[in-house]
């Protein structure tokens, strides 16, 4: 049943991703890699709910077996954020389908398109009523997480939103799994190929025009590396081609939408006032043909110090800072005095450093040698204030979508 709505997705595959482009600002070619990946993990989802769910447990008593059992969790209310317009909202429809339950999905007000196209899809597909959409904002979000019926709420979103939803959701005690912000680090300490690194780091950072969850936004860089890292950035960063998404060769499209534009402008702000040094980008930007939309040039701040807002709060828009540390310890402590905790990546080839940053670094998804982008089979979630509840996708997925029950049969 999911593999076959996964395939109709596939088939309109191409109407998904230029509404993403339309409604989200991303280039093309981003658009079509986001529906791929929006399959792979229900196609994944589908698989994992093959396999063995419950346990069968020695008996304390003689004359008993005891099963623990699943079952599907009920209902499950889904709200969505506007920057993955296919992926977010099918990380939730499918393994809430997979397991069993029926689901309302609330995708964005900004970003609806794409999750129209997909609950139209389904129409043919799955059972009426066991995937329903609403359209609308926060007050329609709001009444849909406090509602007595639902059973279950899952949130991707900000951290503030996270919150209020977190105590909506309370009145009716439901089971909450809460997708948030991050404010993710890349530690460069040691690297044979500087170029890799900075290609890899270039990449998590500006993709989607750096508003992704787990985009990178704080580069750690032992001193010795400082200047040649911050030159690599900047001219990686000035070959970046900011324009239209459907332009060919785009590598950035436009922010959102302009108040979000302005935010990210005003944090750039604000870090300059705080002592940053600009090395590229810093304002706002008109491509050729396309300018009225909310352009802004990738921007990288240097000479950043640990305790600015700038490297504290989340931007998401297509800024990364960059401080040098001396010693691994300080850069670790860095990495983790932030109230986030989401993704991370260290780039290194000493073991010992590797082996530290697996058991120290407070995030919930760590990369070694390579960006942030995870794979479709894994656990995708955060700790602190990145995520409450199980992870979305993967083998965690199971906790939040079914409800568990110890049973006891006396058979003597
Ligand atoms: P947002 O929190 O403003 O809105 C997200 C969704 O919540 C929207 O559908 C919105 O209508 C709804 N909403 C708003 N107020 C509500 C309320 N009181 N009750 C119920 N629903 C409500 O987030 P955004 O601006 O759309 O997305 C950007 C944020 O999402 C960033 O902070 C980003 O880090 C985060 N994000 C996190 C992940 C992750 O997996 N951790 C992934 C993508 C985005």
């Amino acid at each position: 049943m999911v593999g076959n709505f996964v395939s109709a997705l596939e088939r309109r595959g191409e109407e998904i991703a230029h509404a993403i482009v339309r409604e989200q600002g991303k280039p093309l070619a981003e658009a079509r890699g986001e529906l791929a990946k929006a399959c792979g993990e229900a196609r994944a989802m589908v698989a994992f709910a093959c396999l063995p769910q419950g346990d069968v447990v020695p008996a304390a008593r003689a004359g008993f077996r005891n099963l623990v059992l699943r079952r599907p969790r009920g209902v499950i209310a889904a709200i969505t954020p506007w920057n993955f317009p296919i992926m977010t909202p099918m990380r939730k429809v499918a393994p809430a389908l997979v397991y069993g339950n029926a689901v309302i999905l609330k995708p964005s007000e900004f970003t609806p398109a794409a999750a129209c196209i997909a609950a139209d899809c389904a129409r043919d597909l799955l059972p009426a009523g066991l995937l329903q959409l609403v359209i609308g904002g926060a007050d329609v979000g709001a009444a849909l997480v406090s509602h007595r019926r639902v059973d279950g709420v899952t949130f991707t979103g900000s951290v503030g939103t996270g919150q209020q939803i977190y105590h909506l959701a309370s009145t009716n005690l439901a089971e909450l799994s809460l997708e948030l912000g991050g404010k993710n680090a890349a530690v460069i300490h040691d690297t044979a190929d500087l170029g890799a690194t900075l290609d890899a780091v270039t990449g998590a950072a500006f993709a989607c025009a750096g508003q992704r969850c787990t985009a990178i936004s704080r580069v750690l860089v032992r001193r010795e590396l400082y200047g040649p890292v911050l030159d690599g950035l900047a001219s990686r960063a000035a070959q970046l081609k900011v324009d239209d998404g459907m332009q060919p060769g785009a590598s950035l499209g436009p922010m959102v939408h302009g108040q979000h534009r302005d935010k990210v402008a005003a944090m750039v702000a604000l870090g300059l006032s705080e002592g940053a040094r600009l090395v590229c980008g810093g304002h706002a930007l008109q491509p050729r043909g396309a300018e009225s939309g909310y352009f802004y040039a990738p921007t990288v701040l240097a000479d950043v110090k640990a305790n600015m807002r700038v490297a504290r709060e989340e931007i998401f828009g297509p800024v990364i800072t960059v401080q040098p540390y001396d010693d691994f310890s300080d850069a670790l402590a860095v990495v983790n005095d932030v109230d986030y905790g989401l993704t991370a990546a260290l780039f290194s080839g000493d073991n010992a450093v590797i082996q530290r940053f697996l058991d120290e670094c407070e995030t919930g998804m760590i990369h070694i040698n390579h960006g942030s982008v995870p794979d479709n089979h894994m656990p995708f979630g955060g700790i602190k204030h990145s995520g409450v509840g199980a992870y979305s996708v993967g083998a965690s997925a199971v906790n939040f979508y079914t409800t568990e029950h110890s049973a006891y049969l006396r058979y003597a």
